[in-house]
């Protein structure tokens, strides 16, 4: 019977892996593309991936 023994889950909760994310703020630039601010997340940093221990903790909150 085969095991499976996958890796200890990484990723952040609070934002699947979508650590760093740009958001519109609605203002248009002079060559026409939106203006965007970069926006990472609280818990991770923008990284995507945090400690096994505080992966568990945030799960249980
Ligand atoms: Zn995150």
């Amino acid at each position: 019977m085969p095991q499976h023994n996958h890796a200890p889950i990484r990723i952040c909760p609070n934002c699947s892996g979508f650590a760093s994310v740009a958001i519109a703020t609605g203002v248009r630039l002079r060559d026409g593309s939106r203006d965007t601010v970069p926006v990472n997340c609280q818990t991770c940093h923008g990284i995507g991936t945090i400690a096994r221990p505080l992966a568990v903790a945030a799960k249980a909150v």
